[in-house]
This record gives C-alpha cells, structure tokens and sequence, in this order.
C-alpha cells in the first residue's frame, strides 16, 4: 500500500519523539512491504521562527495533500510571551479547523507491566482497562455563539453557549459505533439529560444512530456519574461517547488513571481527508534536547494510525504488541519508575521497539 504520510515535529521533545516515530515507521513499511511517501513540516514555535506564523500556507497545504499526519507537540517558554494569536498553540487549533477534525480519539490502557504506574487500586485494575473515549471536537459549548463577557445592569455577565445540531450528533455518534464494532461492540454515551435540552437531543440522535449498529450495545450515563465510574470501576467501560466539554474533562481523568502521560496516544479524525496522530502530552521544555523524553505516546499514535487511517490492523496490532512486549521485559524511559538498570534514553526506546518489530 501507498503510505503518504506528513511528520510534524513541532517544538521542544516533538522532533526526538517523531524521529523515533519515523524509525518504526520506516520499520513497519519495510516489514509489510508498504511504500512511504514522508514529508516533514513547520507547525508551533519553529514554524513562527522561521515564517512568523504557527502554521504557514504550506503546512496546511502538505497536510491536505496526504493521508495521516503524525505531530510531536508544539509551545514552549520561548515563545510564551507573544499574543495569543500568534502562540504555537494557536498552529495546533488552526490545524483542527483546516482539517475538519471533528471526532477525538483517546485511548486509556494500563499494560500490564505498568500496573504499578496507576493510582488506582491493584483489586480495581485487576480487571484491565481498555478504554476508548471518542470526543467531539468541533462543537458544544467551546464554539457556540453567543459569548462573551458584557454589562448588564451596571454589571459584568459572561455567557458561553451550548449547542449542537443533529448531523453534529449523529457524525460523531456514527464514529463511535464504528470504532466500538471493532472492539467489544459497548458504547456508554455520556450527558446530562437530567438537566440540560442539549443533552436531551444529544440523546435522542445517539438513541437513533444506535439501531443502525444492531451488534453494539448503548447505554446512557450522566457525566457526574460516569466521572466517578472511570475511578471507581474503569473495567467496565470499552467507548466512551461525549461531547466536547465533557469529553475534554473525561479523557484527561481517564488519562490519569493510567498513570504515565508519557505513553498517552491520541487521533483526530475528519469525515474524509486525513487525520492527525499525536501523543497527548506537551513538548515538556524540562526535558527536550537530551534524549530523554519518552517516545510511546507518539509511537501508539502511529499505531492508530495504522488503524484508522490506512485500515491495516495487523501494522496498529504489531506496533502496540512490541510496545508492551518492550515494557514487560522491564525497559523504561525516565519518566516511567521501574528498575534503573534497564533505564534507557528515547533513542533507545525506539531502537529497542524497532528491534521487537524486526523479530
Ligand atoms: P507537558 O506535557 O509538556 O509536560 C508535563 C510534565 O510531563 C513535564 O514534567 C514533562 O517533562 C513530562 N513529560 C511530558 N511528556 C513527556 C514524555 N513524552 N516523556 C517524559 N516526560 C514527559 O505539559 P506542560 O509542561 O504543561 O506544557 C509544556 C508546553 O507544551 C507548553 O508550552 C504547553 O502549551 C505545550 N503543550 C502542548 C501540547 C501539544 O502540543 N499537544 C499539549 C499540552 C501542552
């Protein structure tokens, strides 16, 4: 298969974690026989370094142009003091638009050999966890309008407005079932139907789109509760459907769970054109530069992307096997706690997975 395939390193660990991204990378095509079409580009404080805009013409023009974009991450303390418009983040926001990146992918796994990284409970993990929270990301309340801040009253108000349409509902809804077919086939959709017309909409659309996938089960879950359900009993949960704002509180309580930020894969998916993997964590500024960071959130993201983008499972499954294959045989990075004598350097993470894949 013809992979077409845009790298953006971004700023600070982002170009060590994405060269070891494109080491499996390169390791996975040879393997398989796949041809690579690479492209690298400037997004985030590098790109405003060398064109003054966080994401130039050209980025979004070579990310349009092919399948999956792999990112590192973007910002850092050198460019922390310029307006908000001109921030690295602003790249990472601007990219989400051009695309059309309307459903979040986030998923929360404890790997065996990491047990001990959760801050949960052994009997509460014992179960495993796998679970995968599908977040819509275009709507909701961080776009709706009205907004603002304005007087009223010889007073300061502030509104924000939450809104959804049914295509926006039902697109993601669609997404979810999809992904949930090709796992244990249970969608929880989260709202708060108890108190919010949105809500009620939202689930009347998820209600519907549900019969269109007889073989997955729905159930509804308010967000209060299920926010107490991801600490109390996480086993129970395979997808995870929410809109934007619960999805973006969700997914980072679920993230912790899990314990290490460093491993964290994430994939924004569009209806067509390509979709955008990236690990979840920033471009830690403490640690860049010293071929330390750890490269498996990044590494997992490809792993999705195997899947999702080009549909080529058994690439995702072998990738997510050498990784935990690697981990059970006690390897770290430093931000992983484990044995010091099997502490070793994101270079040499990578290695050690292309090596795994090889076997
Ligand atoms: P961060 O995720 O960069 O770092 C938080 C802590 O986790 C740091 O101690 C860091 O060393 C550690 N860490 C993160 N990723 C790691 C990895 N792969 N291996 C080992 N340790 C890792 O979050 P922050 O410090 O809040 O933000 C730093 C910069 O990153 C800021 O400029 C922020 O805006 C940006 N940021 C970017 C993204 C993104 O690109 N998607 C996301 C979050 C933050």
């Amino acid at each position: 298969m013809e992979l077409n395939i845009t790298l953006l390193p971004g700023d600070g660990i982002g170009p060590e974690i994405i060269d070891q991204t494109e080491k499996i990378l390169l390791t996975v095509a040879g393997k398989f026989g796949h041809t690579l079409f690479l492209e690298r580009g400037l997004i985030g404080g590098a790109a405003i370094d060398a064109f003054e805009d966080p994401l130039p013409l050209e980025t979004i023009e070579r990310c349009r142009q092919s399948k999956a974009v792999c990112l590192g991450s973007v910002g850092g303390p050198k460019w922390d003091d310029l307006p908000s418009e001109k921030r690295p983040e602003k790249g990472l926001l601007k990219l989400r638009e051009s695309l059309g990146l309307y459903a979040n992918l986030r998923p929360a796994i404890i790997y065996e050999a990491l047990k001990e990284a959760s801050f949960l409970k052994p009997e509460i993990i014992g179960r495993g966890i796998d679970i995968m929270v599908i977040r819509e990301l275009t709507g909701g309340i961080y776009f709706g309008r009205p907004r603002g801040i304005e007087y009223r009253q010889g007073e300061q108000v502030a509104l924000n407005t939450m809104i959804y349409s049914e295509s926006e509902i039902r697109r993601i809804a669609q997404t979810a079932f999809g992904i949930a077919q090709k796992r244990k086939k249970r969608v929880c959709s989260v709202d708060k139907a108890n108190v919010l017309e949105v809500s009620r909409l939202w689930r009347t659309i998820v209600e519907q789109t549900a019969k269109d996938f007889p073989d997955c089960k729905l159930e509804h879950m308010y967000v209060d509760n299920a926010a107490m359900q991801l600490v109390k009993d996480p086993g129970q949960f395979d997808v995870l459907l929410t809109s934007n704002l619960f999805g973006d509180i969700l997914s980072d309580e679920a993230a912790t769970i899990t314990g290490s930020i460093g491993l964290l894969p994430s994939a924004s998916l569009c209806r067509s054109g390509p979709g955008v993997f990236e690990p979840v964590h920033g471009s830690a500024p403490d640690i860049a530069g010293q071929d330390k960071a750890n490269p498996l959130g990044a590494i997992l993201s490809l792993a999705l992307m195997f899947r999702y983008a080009f549909s080529l499972e058994t690439e995702a499954r072998l990738i997510e096997e050498g990784v935990q294959e690697v981990l059970g045989r006690g390897y770290r990075t430093v931000d992983l706690t484990g044995n010091p004598e099997h502490l070793v350097s994101c270079s040499g993470m990578g290695d050690l997975i292309a090596a795994e894949l090889n076997t």
